[in-house]
C-alpha cells in the first residue's frame, strides 16, 4: 500500500471548510455532515451557523475549549458538570463530558510521565487523580447510553442517538455490546455514521488489516471524516509500518484539533528508538 494516494485525499478534503462541534468547540474540516476529530461527536453546521442559532451553548463550549487547552482541566470540569446539568436529556452532552473526563484522566498521566526529579512526591496524586477521573467518565458514559437508548427508543434521531450509544460503549471498551449497537446502526439508514462505527469498532477490537482496507472509503466519500486518516495512521503504526504511519501523521498534524496525533507521532519515535 501507498500512502501518497491518501495523503492527496487529506489534502482534498482540508480545502472543504469546518463544521464546529456543540460538545467540545473544535473545529473539524467537513463538509454537510462529519466527525468532530476531538470528542467524534456527529457534527452537522459551521460556527457561522451555530452562532446564529444558539449563541449561548457555542460561546460556553468555546470558553470549556479555551480552558482545557490552557490546562485548567478542573475549571472546564465544573463548567462540562454545569452544560450537563442543564442538558440532563442530551445523550451527546453526557457522551462529550465522558470523552473530556478521559481527556482530563490522561492529562494527569502526562504529568506524572513529565514531573522533574524532586517533584516524584506527586506522582501518586496524580495516578489516584487519574483512576478517579476515569470512573467519572465511566458513570457518565453509562448515564449517556441509557439515556440514548431511551431516546433511540422514542424516536427521534434514532441514527445518532445509537451512534452515541456505540460511542460511549467504545470508550468504556465494552466491545460486546458496542458490537450489538454498531450491528442496529446499520440498519438505521445513516450510512455515513454506521461506516464510521464500522471503522472504530475494528480499531477498539484490533483488526487493523480492516481499517487498512475500509480508511479511503471514509476519507474520498460525501461526507467524508479526516478522521479516518488518523485510525489509519494507527492501524499503520501497530503494523509497525512507522515511515508510512509518520508520513500521514505529519500532514494530519496541526490540522485536526485532536492531541491524538502528536501523541502518536512521539510514541513512532519511541517505537524506532528502540
Ligand atoms: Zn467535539
Amino acid at each position: 500500500m501507498d500512502v501518497k494516494p491518501y495523503i492527496g485525499m487529506i489534502n482534498k478534503a482540508m480545502d472543504s471548510g469546518y463544521l464546529f462541534c456543540t460538545y467540545c468547540g473544535a473545529e473539524t474540516a467537513a463538509a454537510g455532515a462529519g466527525i468532530c476529530s476531538e470528542c467524534e461527536s456527529p457534527i452537522y453546521y459551521t460556527r457561522d451557523e451555530l452562532q446564529g442559532s444558539s449563541p449561548d451553548l457555542v460561546e460556553k463550549v468555546n470558553g470549556i475549549r479555551q480552558l482545557e487547552a490552557s490546562g485548567k482541566y478542573g475549571e472546564a470540569a465544573a463548567a462540562y458538570d454545569a452544560l450537563v446539568t442543564a442538558n440532563p436529556d442530551d445523550p451527546n452532552m453526557l457522551y462529550a463530558a465522558g470523552a473530556f473526563y478521559l481527556r482530563y484522566s490522561n492529562n494527569e498521566i502526562r504529568l506524572i510521565r513529565y514531573d522533574l526529579p524532586g517533584f516524584m512526591e506527586q506522582n501518586p496524586v496524580h495516578r489516584v487523580q487519574a483512576s478517579q477521573l476515569v470512573i467519572k467518565a465511566k458513570i457518565i458514559f453509562n448515564k449517556a447510553v441509557y439515556v440514548s437508548e431511551g431516546r433511540a427508543a422514542k424516536g427521534g434521531f434514532p441514527a445518532r442517538d445509537t451512534y452515541i450509544a456505540f460511542m460511549a460503549q467504545i470508550k468504556m471498551m465494552h466491545l460486546r455490546e458496542a458490537n450489538a449497537l454498531r450491528e442496529r446502526l446499520g440498519g438505521l439508514g445513516d450510512a455515513f455514521l454506521a461506516r464510521y462505527a464500522d471503522l472504530v469498532f475494528n480499531a477498539g477490537a484490533e483488526n487493523y488489516d480492516y481499517i487498512i482496507e475500509h480508511a479511503a472509503e471514509l476519507l474520498s466519500g460525501q461526507p467524508f471524516s479526516l478522521n479516518a486518516a488518523f485510525y489509519l495512521a494507527l492501524a499503520l503504526f501497530k503494523k509497525k509500518r512507522y515511515a508510512d504511519s509518520a508520513a500521514l501523521l505529519n500532514v494530519l498534524n496541526g490540522r485536526l484539533s485532536t492531541s491524538n496525533v502528536g501523541e502518536l507521532l512521539r510514541e513512532i519515535a519511541t517505537a524506532k528508538s528502540l
